[in-house]
């Protein structure tokens, strides 16, 4: 579970390759940055759109797919925003889709659609994108090629949590030694309440071991 660690980048570094991909027509790469969201305007952007089923490209007005050139009468609708983030004194934007939202939002799209449907439903939705503001996450971002024009794009978010646990297994001296604690204290709990919960039997063996002492 290195790829939280993996080609680790500060804003700073990342806006700087992102001028870089405008001269040379590079591969899109992937990087990881820690960042804190600064800001998430769902008021103006919007927050989902309506997908096209087979490639999820974006269905224009009659539910037509231009990419594909069909008509898909039930479009899948998934959420896509765009935050800044910051870290220091740099910010940057980052497109974000499905369950890269989902992970911030902590709400499958499903249930944000059932929210906005509710009495002052749009408040609502925008009260719980706002709640996420100020929140950081480590980003797996995406530097598009067409960087000028376009964000990057979040392709995976790890809450700090999963980065601590991710920390915490690549130092293994560590990791075994806390697990061995954590071991030895739960086998002493269950010694414990096993003792306390036992009857007859345990108090027989206690007995019996006693017995044992003195022979
Ligand atoms: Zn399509």
């Amino acid at each position: 579970m290195e790829i939280m660690s993996k080609n680790r980048k500060t804003i700073e570094e990342l806006q700087q390759l992102y001028l870089e991909q405008e001269d040379n027509q590079d591969i899109p790469m992937t990087y990881t940055c820690k960042a804190q969201i600064e800001m998430l305007d769902v008021r103006d952007f919007g927050w989902k759109y309506e997908s096209c089923r087979v490639c999820k490209t974006k269905l224009d007005e009659d539910h037509m797919c231009k990419k594909c050139g069909v008509i898909d009468e039930f479009p899948t609708q998934r959420y896509r925003i765009v935050i800044t983030v910051k870290e220091g004194d740099a910010y940057m934007r980052i497109g974000m889709f499905d369950k890269t939202v989902e992970k911030i939002v902590q709400m499958p799209i499903s249930a944000m659609i059932k929210i906005s449907t509710q009495q002052y439903g749009d408040e609502k939705v925008h009260e719980r994108f706002e709640n996420c503001i100020g929140n950081s996450f480590v980003f797996k971002v995406q530097v598009n090629k067409r960087g000028f024009t376009q964000e990057l794009t979040a392709i995976k978010v790890f809450t700090l949590d999963e980065e601590k646990e991710d920390n915490q297994t690549q130092s293994t001296d560590l990791t075994q030694t806390l697990v061995q604690m954590a071991t030895n204290k739960r086998s002493a709990t269950e010694i414990e309440a096993s003792t306390s919960i036992s009857t007859h039997q345990g108090l027989k063996k206690i007995k019996q071991e006693k017995l044992k002492g003195k022979e």
